[in-house]
């Protein structure tokens, strides 16, 4: 086996053969076997070294493509672009499914929204300051039993937080607040249901969002940061309480 192909040592049994080819040639790329600049060995003596077919060889390759650690030269094959793959962060929709890992996405929260109370303070225009004001009343405003008044309970106190994530003028910001909150939101409709259910909705967090947009408007990012780690670990803690099993509950 020659030092190229070293790597085929580590794969997994049960992994697919594209899988496992996958895995050798973006090892040997990480590790510099094949510098960045260089060109791939040829189809045919991957599939040869590998003892795979050619397919599987070429599913390997456009994966790699898509990371971005691989490119193609019109008519002369595979170059290695990168030695580092392009990763996207994943939240695993079944990790809100489990308390422990929901409450970690919970104090990830904390992280992004604390701050970014504080930037809205220091930085936000008078346009996206009226924004979260008016975020804030709507989410006032959502009430109503049933499935719809919950649901409008949901999406208006996420516009609220997706209003100060807008206001810092930083679109890392809300873009990854909004992943957060597609992430989130199932969980937190259910946890609005319930709390109707065993009658334990509270008004909390209406009040929390007011002082919250009232500090941004003074434009005290102390405050705003204070009130928000206060919002953010009450309404963490609600959730979490609400989604608790219950005897009590009719099936
Ligand atoms: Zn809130």
């Amino acid at each position: 086996m020659s030092k190229a192909f070293a790597a085929s040592g580590f794969l997994a049994r049960e992994a697919t053969l594209s899988d496992q080819a996958t895995e050798v040639l973006r090892h040997n790329i990480v590790n510099g076997i094949w510098a960045v600049g260089t060109m791939l060995p040829s189809e045919t003596s991957l599939a040869g070294n590998l003892d795979v077919s050619r397919t599987v060889i070429r599913e390997a390759v456009s994966r790699l493509k898509a990371e971005g650690m691989l490119s193609s030269q019109q008519g002369r094959g595979a170059f290695v672009a990168s030695d580092r793959p392009r990763m996207g962060f994943a939240i695993p929709e079944r990790d809100v499914e489990s308390l422990r890992k929901l409450s970690q996405i919970l104090e990830l929260r904390l992280g992004l929204e604390i701050e970014a109370a504080a930037i809205a303070a220091l930085r936000s225009s008078d346009q996206a300051r009226a924004a979260i004001q008016a975020a804030a009343d709507a989410f006032d405003n959502a009430s109503g039993g049933g499935i719809p008044g919950v649901s409008q309970g949901v999406t208006t106190d996420l516009d609220f937080h997706r209003a100060i994530c807008d206001a810092t003028g930083n679109d890392y910001y809300l873009d990854f607040f909004n992943y957060l909150g597609a992430s989130l939101r199932e969980t937190m409709l259910v946890g609005r249901l319930q709390s109707v259910r065993r009658g334990s909705e509270s008004n909390e967090a209406v009040r929390e969002h007011h002082l919250i947009a009232q500090a941004i408007t003074a434009g005290d990012a102390t405050l705003a940061r204070d009130r928000m780690r206060l919002h953010l670990e009450m309404s963490s803690e609600r959730l979490l309480e609400n989604l608790e099993p219950a005897d009590d509950l009719p099936q």
